[in-house]
């Protein structure tokens, strides 16, 4: 009826209204938020499927406003990217991670590699390979110590281009991941024309293993192509033992998830690493 569209149509106003001004408080509050010091990093441990020892851990941003609160890097790391943040804020994030990195290594505990999540439109950078040698020599980290993931947004790029950004990346040392794998639109075959190392099973299959037959038979499908074209295979979002056996039975190297650690404050991540790097 008449009545019904007009109310619908209120209402809908009304959430984009509301929709755009909060939108536009976090672009505002963003802008800030480096010189204000509101960033945090958060440490996911990765384990071995096989012995529980961390070998690894990801860095994950963390931001907290004292008017917005805390704020899910889902909701502001695209704001950041659209407003033209995402690069010096994915330095900051980069630069600090190596710095935590090499404190740990002078303390002396177990190796761990550490991996950075790098955004399409850092990764189109061309300054992005000189960046990243930067930030290694000042920190003093090696480049085979660090990992980063780059998502199927970065293959998108025409592919000569992406590979030549992988290349500047790759010549260095640095470990390169595919993050979110399945999740895009690219294939499982264009996959073997890029120089990876390490391709990471997205969440979203890890925890429908065993509930849903499709996407137990795509977890498995993306890790027989991974290890035929001789990458190493992580599972993110494990949350069950039976997600974990099912991924160790079928070959999957490496393990991050809830059942094995959230993501953890760096002081509790070297609490962790001091009491025996296992879980
Ligand atoms: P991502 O790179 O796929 O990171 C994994 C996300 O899954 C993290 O969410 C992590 O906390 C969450 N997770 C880990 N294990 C489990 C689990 O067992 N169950 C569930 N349900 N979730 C799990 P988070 O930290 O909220 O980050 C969300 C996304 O934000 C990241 O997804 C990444 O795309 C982006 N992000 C975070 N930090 C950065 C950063 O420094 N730079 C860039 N460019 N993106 C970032
Ligand atoms: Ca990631
Ligand atoms: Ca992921
Ligand atoms: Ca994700």
């Amino acid at each position: 009826s008449r009545i019904d569209d007009s109310e619908h149509l209120c209402i809908y106003s009304a959430d984009i209204g509301q929709q755009l001004k909060i939108r536009s408080q976090l672009e505002q509050a963003l802008i800030h938020a480096l010189e204000r010091d509101e960033f945090e990093i958060y440490y996911q441990p990765q384990i071995l499927a096989n012995s529980g020892q961390i070998i690894g851990t990801e860095a994950l941003l963390r931001w907290n406003n004292p008017q917005l609160g805390s704020v899910s890097p889902e909701e502001f790391i695209p704001v950041a990217e659209h407003v033209g943040l995402i690069r010096p804020i994915g330095e900051w994030v980069m630069n600090n991670a190596c710095k935590q990195l090499k404190a740990w290594q002078d303390e002396g505990l177990p190796p761990l590699r550490l991996a950075v999540n790098v955004s399409p439109l850092q990764f189109i950078d061309p300054d992005l390979g000189n960046a990243v040698k930067r930030i290694i020599q000042k920190t003093g980290i090696k480049p085979e110590d660090l990992e980063l993931e780059i998502t199927e947004g970065s293959l998108m790029w025409d592919m000569e281009t992406a590979i030549k950004m992988m290349n500047q990346i790759k010549q260095q040392g640095i470990i390169l991941a595919i993050d979110d794998f399945g999740t895009g639109y690219s294939s499982l075959s264009n996959l073997r024309h890029f120089p990876l190392d390490r391709l990471k099973i997205d969440k979203s299959f890890t925890q429908e293993i065993g509930t849903s037959s499709g996407s137990t038979e795509i977890t498995l499908t993306i890790l027989t192509i991974g290890k035929r074209l001789g990458m190493s295979v992580i599972a993110e979002g494990i949350e069950t033992q039976e997600q974990a056996t099912f991924l160790r039975n079928n070959g999957c190297d490496e393990f991050q998830g809830f059942m094995y650690s959230h993501p953890l404050p760096a002081d509790k991540m070297t609490q962790l690493l001091r009491d025996g790097a296992t879980i």
